[in-house]
Order: structure tokens, then sequence, then C-alpha cells
């Protein structure tokens, strides 16, 4: 140490940028010209030139609960002056399991135990893993195949990149995973264009996993992953019954269906996990983001009861037995584990769930009042998410979405683009007066853009 005090201040200006190198970002455009926040409360971030940002997209859609949540900030800072770390295996301390316990609580039907890690992409890259073995280990070791879909979006693993189907995301990192299949996409303008809620066409598409099944041979196939609402790729609400009829082939071929729930878990459709939601029970949810409000990182992998009870159960003749060897550092760290007890207590005590289902026909109006602004070509809704797709510039796709969203944060509103497409998806908290800046903020930001 040379005696400098340590500088944790967020208000510190960095001196210099460039070391940093940031993820998914254009970082040459943002050195040159930086948008930084310093703070958080509520439902609004400070700017580093001391403005308000009105949060848009509950950070990246993990803030659920709003910033700054009392509650959940004393959590953290009580555990790591107690326990700052305690090895996740081995040896463990109590709190993953009252978190786990409370998770399973939030859950109709048979999900009774909870995998920990520390992000979506972790938790994507577990489930897999657990989808795979779990076949293995009851014997059916010939079901290796996975199926993903084109513009899914299941983190930044080798293995969310390979069932995952943003182009982008894989182009530079082949050849990826081997025996891996894509179901189409259900983005479809010409159909679906400015539907309210979920599209009337479109089911069939999942019909188009029975085909891939057929190709490689059922007994080959472990498991299909799905984003129920895909929101990374630029929101894509499922068609009407697009789940069950995916559910119904899963079922009658053998295969796992997993829901990525890292998005749409802890309320942003207004129940505790998509699968209520739809009524459509997957095998394996995986969350994260929501589950601690972003304070900590921390994700989960939660399984149906027969899941681990295949591992539980086996044993070979000399009675030796198994365990899934899989596991992080981190897996049910004390401080996330903490942030993430005090962050389901908050959604629970202040009812945001039942609020967000309260709020979504209210926010379904905002959303569809931005049809015939200029540049508009779709808006898609659920819940309090929504989608606004622009025309892209022509010769310059994304560049116009990227303009909206500069433009956005200069008036004080926080949102997020995928290339042309605007998604938002804001903490629950949010009121309907702050819905109605949202969508007057974008109108004149759209009516002004070239
Ligand atoms: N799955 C889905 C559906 C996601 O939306 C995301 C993040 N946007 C991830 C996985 C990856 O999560 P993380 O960035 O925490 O790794």
């Amino acid at each position: 140490m040379d005696g400098t005090a340590l500088n944790v201040n967020a208000d510190a200006t960095p001196n210099n940028l460039e070391p940093y190198w940031m993820p998914f970002t254009w970082n040459r455009q943002f050195k040159k010209d930086p948008m930084l926040v310093t703070s958080a409360k509520g439902m609004h971030y400070t700017s580093a030139d001391g403005r308000e940002i009105l949060d848009g997209t509950a950070g990246l859609w993990c803030c659920n609960a709003g910033h700054g949540r009392e509650k959940i900030v004393e959590a953290v800072q009580q555990v790591v002056s107690h326990l700052d770390y305690a090895p996740s295996f081995q040896v463990s301390h109590p709190l993953p399991f009252e978190l786990a316990s409370r998770i399973r609580s939030m859950l109709p039907g048979d999900y009774e135990h909870v995998f920990f890690c520390n992000s979506g992409s972790e938790a994507v890259d577990s489930a897999l893993k657990i989808a795979l073995a779990y076949h293995r280990v009851r014997g059916d070791a010939a079901r290796t195949r996975l199926i993903g879909r084109e513009r899914g979006y299941h983190g930044t693993g080798f293995g969310g990149i390979s069932v995952g189907g943003i182009v982008k995301n894989r182009m530079f990192f082949g050849p990826l995973m081997n025996g891996v299949d894509h179901l189409p996409h259900t983005h479809n303008l010409e159909h679906n264009a400015f539907t309210r809620g979920q599209p009337q066409w479109g089911a069939h598409l999942a019909d188009e996993l029975e085909r891939i099944v057929q190709l490689h041979d059922a007994s080959t196939i472990a498991a299909v992953i799905v984003e129920p609402v895909a929101g990374s790729t630029g929101v894509l609400i499922p068609p009407q019954d697009y789940l069950k009829r995916l559910r119904e082939i899963c079922d009658r071929h053998g295969i796992l269906l997993i829901f990525d729930e890292v998005i749409t878990g802890f309320g942003r459709l207004g129940k505790p996990f998509a699968t209520e939601y739809f009524g459509v029970k997957p095998d394996i949810i995986t969350c994260a983001k929501g589950l601690t409000n972003g304070v900590i990182p921390m994700g989960g992998v939660i399984c149906r009861k027969g899941i681990y009870d295949a591992f539980m159960d086996w044993a070979d003749e000399s009675g030796n037995t198994i365990e899934l060897f899989h596991g992080y550092t981190y897996s049910g760290h004390p401080v996330a584990a903490a942030a993430g007890l005090a962050t389901l207590d908050v959604y629970n005590e202040e009812g945001l769930f039942e609020r967000a289902n309260e709020l979504a026909p209210y926010w379904e109006e905002a959303v569809h009042s931005l049809k015939g602004t200029r540049h508009v070509i779709d808006l898609r809704n659920l819940g309090l998410i929504s989608g606004i797709e622009l025309e892209p510039r022509p010769g310059a796709p994304g560049a116009r979405g990227y303009e909206a969203f500069k433009r956005c944060f200069e008036k004080g509103l926080l949102i997020r683009v995928t290339g042309d497409i605007i998604a938002l998806s804001p903490p629950l908290i949010v009121d309907k007066p702050q819905i109605d800046q949202m969508y007057t903020t974008l109108r004149e930001v759209l009516e002004n853009l070239d």
C-alpha cells in the first residue's frame, strides 16, 4: 500500500477510460462520449453530470424492486460483516438452504431443488449440463443433442451461445458445441405486427420440433431450451399455445424442456415465474437478475423433483453413489443469498408481482399509443415488457436504434436497444405518470429522429 486512501466513490469521474474493455458496447464511441451514472434511487439513476434518468429497463432487466432498497442493502452489509465467505462445497452455511426453500415455495408443482451459480450465463450452462447428466445417470446416454432457437439469447458461455441464436454473439467463436439444432424464431411482422399481448398466429412453429426430433431420432435428444419471452433479441412474445405445444412434443419423446427465465423470473409478467403465467411446466427453470434485484450477482437452476432424484437414487452393484460434479467457488455465496432473501421479502411485502399484473393493461395502452409514430414498424407487449421496432435506416442497420438510445439518455430516460428494436422493462415499482413519461419521451425522440 502506498498510503493513498482507497477511492470507492462512484461520483469520481475516471481519469482514464481506456483500460476498461466494456462488454457488449461500442467501446470507441463510448470512450469518446461516455454515458456514466453515479447513483440510483427508486426509479431513477443520476448521471455523472447530475441529471435524473428515469430507469425504463430496471438496469438490465434486474432491479425489479427499483434502486437503493434499504432492506437489501442492510442485509448485504450485515452478512458481509459477519460471514464474508463460506466454501460452496463440502461445507456451507444456512443462507442458500433458506433461499432455495423460498424459491421452491414460489412455484406451483414439484420444483423442489435449486442449484446456485453467479449469473444467467452460468445458470444456462449449468442447466444444460444437468440435463445431459440426468439422461446419462438414468442410463439414457444417447440423449446428447440440444435444441435451442434462432434469435434466442442464453448468455455468453459456450453452452449458451451454442443453443442461442443471435448471430453476432456466435460468429467469432465457432465451431461451438456439436449436436445442436435450432427451432425457427417466432418473429413475423406480416402476421403479427402491432399485436397486443400474445399473437394468435405462430403456434404451428413449435411443430418444427417434431421435424427435428424425427430427423435425429428422439432417443438422441436431451433437451430443448427457450426463453418464454425472448428479451435480448428484441422482445418476441410467444404465440398463443406455442409453449404448450413445445411441452407436448417434449413429453411425447422424453425430452427435457428448459425455460430460461432470466428475464421473466421474479414478477416481470405479474407472476413469480413465466411458467405460471403461461400454465406450461418446464422440467428446469433458469433464473438470475431479479433474484437479488441486481445488487449482488447470482443465478439459479430450479429443477423438478425427478431430476435431482435421478442423481440421489443412483447406485451401482457395489453401492457406489454419484453426484453432479459441477459448481462454482461462489455458488450460494452468503452475501448473494442474503441479498436474494431480502429481495424476495421486498417483492412479497410490497406485492410487486401483483402490482405488475395490475399495471399491465395500462402499460399495454401506453405502448400501443406509439402506433403511427415516425419509424415505428411494430409494437409488442406482455406484462411489464415492451418492444418497439423501428424501421432500419437504409444501409445502416442499428444506427437509428442507437441514436434513439442516446437521445433518450440525453432527455433523461434509460432504454435498451438491440439493433433497431427498443426494449422497455421498468422496475415493478413504476407508477402511471412515469409510464406516461417514458412513452412521451420516446415519441418526442422518434418524431425528431432522421
Ligand atoms: N438468459 C437470458 C434469457 C438473458 O436475458 C440473459 C441476460 N440478458 C442471460 C441468460 C445471461 O445472463 P447474464 O448476463 O447474467 O450472464
